[in-house]
């Protein structure tokens, strides 16, 4: 019987681990499924265990060269800074044991998603191990080693010759994805972030649209620092719904970052727990739109892991199960389970504390500067015919 949501999970993609003190940390994904559980929203019959993903896959969008250092690096082979070239062994990308297995899980969890949606066993699939947005096709970066992403669109292609809409909410650019696809017309991305003027990895202008062939199935949407919910939502509302009509993809993958909230330590926008209520609900309803429901989600980002991500993830999986989102209190025995860990308060309900900051003497001018963008970003499709 197909059902309506999949959950990738199993304990190994908590190998995927840098170091006690680096921000990705994927004890958030354990936060997140022990919120669902305690909430009543998941079922151990919900939970699927991802599979590794094979040489021969992530050969589709990664090096060779590349995938041997990872290789070495995992099993303490490799000479030293032998990895730098490669982006690995670097601050933000350090050597660990076992990393080529622990980011090929992640990758395999992403393509576990992938199977379960395109051969019909669920509509919808949900990998919050992925994400890898900024892994590149010889080097990894920004925390990301293979990218899942790239390698399940590429597989989408190969295996079912699907016409994949990737979609980034990220505060981060995708840049890792965009790159991969920049001159394929069959796949199209969407990268809503913070602008790269102050804030890693610098690219995602509205002026890359994609080269050759692939001119205009590349979409960025840079939005201002400070950005709050009100903007932030517009835009993806726009830019969702008339990119999809455009492209009219087959299937839609979508990275949800979770770094765009205001406690996010490394980045300057200033959403709320509100963004991540509804961005999964609108992903899913243009999926149910366009490409009969398919939709593939995936995680990335997000470095509040104790009060914001547990909460923005699990609203994905509410959406997917058509939960209405919840309000008040958070389950008690979650409370107290990871508060004796969490160096910081917990957030005790579902929605933010309001006013959750100062308000922001330039809203209006942030607001009308973002507006802007978003038409130019939109131009090609505005005022453009797809042939
Ligand atoms: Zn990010």
């Amino acid at each position: 019987m197909k059902k309506d949501a999949v959950f990738i999970f199993s304990e190994e993609q908590l190998g995927y681990s840098f170091s006690d003190s680096h921000p990705f940390n994927q004890k958030r994904i354990l936060l997140t499924l022990d919120l669902l559980k305690k909430s009543g929203a998941i079922v151990d019959d919900d939970i699927i265990a991802p599979r590794m993903a094979t040489d021969e896959e992530l050969l589709l969008a990664h090096d060779n060269k590349f995938i041997d250092i990872v290789k070495k690096a995992g099993k303490g082979e490799l000479q030293e800074d032998a990895g730098i070239v490669f982006g690995i062994g670097t601050e933000d990308t350090p050597i660990f044991k076992n990393m080529h297995e622990a980011s090929a899980m992640l990758v395999g969890g992403t393509l576990t998603a992938v199977d379960e949606v395109m051969q019909g066993r669920a509509t919808y699939a949900l990998n919050l191990g992925g994400g890898l947005h900024h892994g590149f096709h010889g080097r990894a970066s920004g925390f990301c080693v293979y990218n899942d992403s790239s390698v399940a669109i590429k597989y989408l292609q190969k295996k079912y010759g699907a016409r994949v809409l990737y979609i980034d909410t990220d505060a981060h650019h995708g840049d890792g994805v965009q790159w991969s696809f920049y001159d394929d017309p069959t796949v199209c991305t969407l990268s809503i972030h913070e602008t790269g003027r102050y804030l890693f990895p610098g690219t995602g202008a509205i002026t890359e649209r994609g080269n050759g062939t692939g001119y205009g199935t590349s979409f960025n949407f840079p939005i201002d620092a400070f950005t709050e919910d009100d903007s932030f939502l517009s835009i993806y509302k726009t830019a969702i719904k008339e990119v999809t009509e455009y492209f009219k993809p087959d299937v839609i993958l979508t990275q949800n970052g979770a770094d765009a909230h205001y406690f996010d330590p490394l980045t300057h926008l200033y959403g709320t727990m509100d963004i991540y209520k509804e961005i999964p609900r609108i992903a899913r309803e243009i999926a149910e739109e366009y490409c009969e429901g398919r939709w593939i989600a995936v995680g990335g980002g997000g470095y509040d892991i104790w009060r914001v991500v547990p909460r923005a993830w699990a609203h994905i999986w509410l959406a997917m199960k058509k939960i209405p989102a919840p309000t008040g209190p958070l389950p008690q025995d979650w409370l107290s389970k990871w508060q004796e860990q969490s160096p910081v308060k917990l957030i005790s309900t579902w929605e933010d504390p309001v006013p959750l900051y100062e308000p922001i003497p330039r809203k209006e001018e942030i607001n009308d500067k973002n507006a802007q963008m978003l038409s130019k970003a939109l131009h090609i499709i505005r005022h453009q015919q797809l042939n």
